[in-house]
């Protein structure tokens, strides 16, 4: 018999309605054997999400502020409502002071957030009648905070081979001293891709609340429309860069074993959705590109030097500094004298004056100047290949719009076109774009 692994994201498990056509989804394919859960999500657009009140919660009890029980009480009302709605014969009251206590003794920031997962976790297996696997006896990290993939493969699948169906919290895992840690935000995909990897699964079904991966997102564009197939790496080229329907890391334990993603939409389950797969082709002249995304916050550190063309070792000299200073770097678009590094605005906090000062001692540059503000593009298509003049096409969009391009960057797949315009400019430059390609 075949496996599926499901994933079903915050809003697919906001509440007692939700988790309805959740169990509908399930108990209409016998394969779907493993749930991912997320914490509730946003019940409406000014709703607060499970994981938010978690964190600020822990801020709370931190600063032993005198509203802590009563923000907490809304925390623990989100899960009562749903089992009360679902008209569950089930006290989780007794999770849930054990949950409160242990945040308020500090059982850390990560422990907090986590939980959010674990409670729904908790909910939805009951719900099934699913068995449930706390994540914390399965995922590792390792002591340097990086996900320990061979221990949780062998971990992992033990476990679940002795389960016919279970549901297992996504976001967290457990550190080699015992306590919890998250991934980052979104991180629940990653779970789902985890588990999908360890039970060899056919298909990972990540269910969200989109008809699947559109061209793009669909708070800046007008009804942008779904993708049908797209390739592991183009998806990773547009989830980085802001297209936030599925976490970046999440192909990586799937890719290799071969397993397809399929973006799913809670809300309408006939709908097809997007497969995410190794490879395709198909190329078809009327979609060149496949998707677009963007993101906003980076700053440019620009270095003037005259004849640093012929000056061995600059560039590594240059970067040598990002790296004393923990930085990684996106994109290095250089000139013969002049050299670019972008990277996120949030990383050069606090160390702004010291990257430009060590620059300027050890590289003697003419000028170094760091501009913040800018907003980066990405333009991603396995056909581009294939098209002659999509980036004149792209630069068009942008001109016609009367926007001004402050970098250009082509990687040498040919697989995507950056183009960095200012923060203010995001929307229109990615309508732009848009109407260009999508007729
Ligand atoms: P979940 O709670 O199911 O994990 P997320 O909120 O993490 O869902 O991701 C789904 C959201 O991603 C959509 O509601 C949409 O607003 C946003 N989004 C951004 N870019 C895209 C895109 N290219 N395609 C689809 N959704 C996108
Ligand atoms: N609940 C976590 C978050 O809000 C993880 C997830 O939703 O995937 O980031
Ligand atoms: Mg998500």
């Amino acid at each position: 018999m075949q496996t599926k692994v499901v994933k079903f994201g915050g809003s697919s498990l906001a509440d007692a309605q939700h988790f309805r056509q959740v169990a509908d989804i399930i108990h209409a394919d016998p394969t779907r054997r493993f749930v991912v859960s997320s914490a509730p999500g946003k019940r409406h657009k000014s709703d607060d999400k499970v994981t938010d009140m978690l964190y600020h919660y822990y801020e709370l009890a931190r600063n032993r502020d005198s509203e802590a029980d009563k923000y907490y009480a809304r925390i623990e009302e989100r899960y009562n409502g749903i089992i009360r709605e679902l008209g569950m014969d089930f006290d989780i009251s007794g999770e849930l002071f054990y949950v409160k206590n242990a945040i308020a003794h500090m059982s850390g920031r990560d422990y907090a957030a986590s939980r959010g997962e674990y409670l729904n976790g908790i909910v939805l297996a009951k719900y099934l009648g699913f068995d449930f696997i706390d994540a914390e006896n399965v995922i590792f990290f390792r002591d340097n905070g990086t996900f320990d993939e061979e221990k949780t493969n062998t971990i992992l699948g033990e476990e679940l081979r002795r389960h016919e169906h279970a549901v297992i919290p996504g976001f967290y895992g457990c550190m080699p001293n015992g306590t919890i840690k998250t991934f980052s935000r979104g991180g629940s995909d990653i779970t789902g891709a985890i588990v999908a990897r360890a039970v060899e699964a056919d298909l990972y079904e990540n269910w969200t609340d989109v008809s699947g991966f559109l061209m793009g997102d669909p708070r800046v564009l007008d009804n942008p429309p779904p993708i049908e197939i797209i390739t592991y790496q183009e998806l990773r080229e547009l989830s980085y860069m802001g297209a936030t329907v599925l976490h970046d890391e999440s192909i990586f334990p799937v890719r290799y074993a071969g397993i397809p993603i399929n973006i799913r939409n809670t809300n309408a389950p006939a709908d097809p959705g997007t497969m995410i797969v190794s490879s395709a082709d198909g190329y078809d002249p009327k979609r060149i590109i496949t998707g677009i995304a963007g993101k906003k916050g980076f700053s440019v550190i620009n270095i003037e030097k005259d004849r640093m063309n012929a000056e061995i070792g600059f560039g590594r000299r240059v970067l040598e500094i990002l790296e004393d200073n923990d930085i990684s770097f996106e994109h290095l678009p250089s000139g013969i004298d002049t050299m670019s590094i972008v990277v996120a605005s949030s990383a050069l906090e606090g160390r702004r004056e010291r990257i430009l000062h060590s620059i300027n001692r050890q590289v003697r540059a003419d000028h170094v100047e760091i501009l913040d503000g800018l907003c980066l593009i990405a333009v991603v298509g396995r056909g581009m290949v294939k098209a002659p003049g999509t980036a004149a096409s792209i630069f068009d969009a942008i001109y016609e719009a009367g926007i001004n391009i402050r970098m250009i960057d082509q990687g040498s797949s040919e697989l995507n076109i950056i183009i960095g315009v200012n923060d203010e400019d995001y929307e229109t430059a990615l309508n732009a774009i848009f109407r260009k390609f999508v007729k």
